[in-house]
């Protein structure tokens, strides 16, 4: 069967029951779950659970410690963000954390929804059936189920104690796929990246082209500063990273953050956050403007660059023995 079809099968329900099937299957997740981090004061910032689910998934809970106010991102495991939500909801004797939690529970709940594909937006409904208020944002292009806020490029969507949460059209790997940059956290921006950018790589153009990708990576680095805090929808960096020191062998960032990663995934540790301003060092889908990629793409064009750069990635020349590729 030819991509195009089980690629559009895999869009309609029944690439949801697949989706809950091999969710099914999973019984230990790829890193050890709600890992922590925390961006802002003490106390008065904003924590991050991370949620691993299916083989390399991540999705986020994002408290505002000071309303109490949580957004889900990604939520398509639903079950493993109900757990960690029902364990801080338990009876019985509270450690201080669980009272901390009851206290956020009391706040508003939302769901930000980055793009259709059933592993990160097949958890809406269930989410939906158990908070019935909760607000589920997510774009109309994608048409994202049990979406009840939809938005569109540049739209703002305020959270807890007085943020903005800021939504980036990237349409490429799906025509409605958003970010979402929550600005002001302290002095930090944060994006949730989802299927868009990953550390050392980007998602596949299922449904855009590497032009169109280019502009994507020109719009959200007009709209964020280096610094930008990085959280991406799937543990992807080893691979990632492999094939960027594939590409560009004498990058020493490659090989430092690469060695970075490789201790990290040994230790079961999230490789989180990146950062914007590191991507530019070592992700060569955003270094297509590069003499020395373009070089080994054999083009002196950046969008020709991007496109034959996603295309090695995606036959996975990096990890045959006899690859073809050769460069200049
Ligand atoms: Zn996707």
């Amino acid at each position: 069967m030819c991509f195009c079809l089980l690629y559009r099968l895999y869009l309609t329900r029944l690439g949801r029951n697949r989706h809950y099937r091999q969710l099914r299957g999973i019984e230990t997740p790829h890193v050890d779950p709600y890992q922590s981090l925390h961006f802002g004061e003490e106390g008065k910032g904003i924590e991050i659970k991370v949620v691993p689910y299916l083989e390399d998934n991540y999705g986020y809970i994002v408290i505002d410690e000071v309303t109490g106010d949580v957004a889900l991102v990604d939520p398509a495991d639903p079950d493993t963000f109900d757990e960690y939500l029902e364990k801080y909801l338990s009876l019985g004797e509270k450690n201080q954390e669980e009272q901390k939690f009851e206290k956020e529970r009391n706040g508003k709940m939302i769901v930000l929804t980055t793009h259709k594909h059933w592993d990160h937006a097949a958890g809406n409904l269930q989410i939906q059936e158990k908070f019935p208020e909760v607000e589920i944002y997510g774009s109309k292009q994608d048409q994202v189920e049990g979406c009840t806020n939809f938005v569109d490029d540049g739209d703002i969507i305020k959270f807890g104690n007085g943020y903005e949460i800021e939504v980036i059209l990237t349409p490429c790997h799906t025509v409605g796929h958003s970010v979402y940059v929550i600005r002001g956290v302290g002095d930090e921006t944060i994006a949730f990246t989802g299927d868009f950018l990953f550390m050392g790589s980007c998602g596949m153009f299922f449904e855009g082209t590497p032009r169109q990708m280019q502009q994507c990576f020109d719009k959200f680095l007009d709209r964020c500063p280096p610094e930008t805090k990085l959280l991406y929808g799937h543990e992807y960096a080893l691979d990632d990273l492999k094939y960027a020191a594939f590409v560009d062998p004498e990058n020493e960032a490659v090989h430092k953050m690469l060695e970075e990663v490789e201790q990290k995934v040994e230790n079961r540790e999230i490789c989180l956050p990146g950062t914007l301003a590191d991507e530019l060092t070592f992700n060569p889908f955003l270094r297509a403007d590069t003499e020395i990629l373009q070089k080994r793409t054999n083009t002196d064009d950046k969008i020709d660059c991007l496109s034959q750069l996603r295309k090695w990635k995606d036959a996975k020349e990096h990890l045959k023995e006899n690859t073809k590729v050769k460069f200049q």
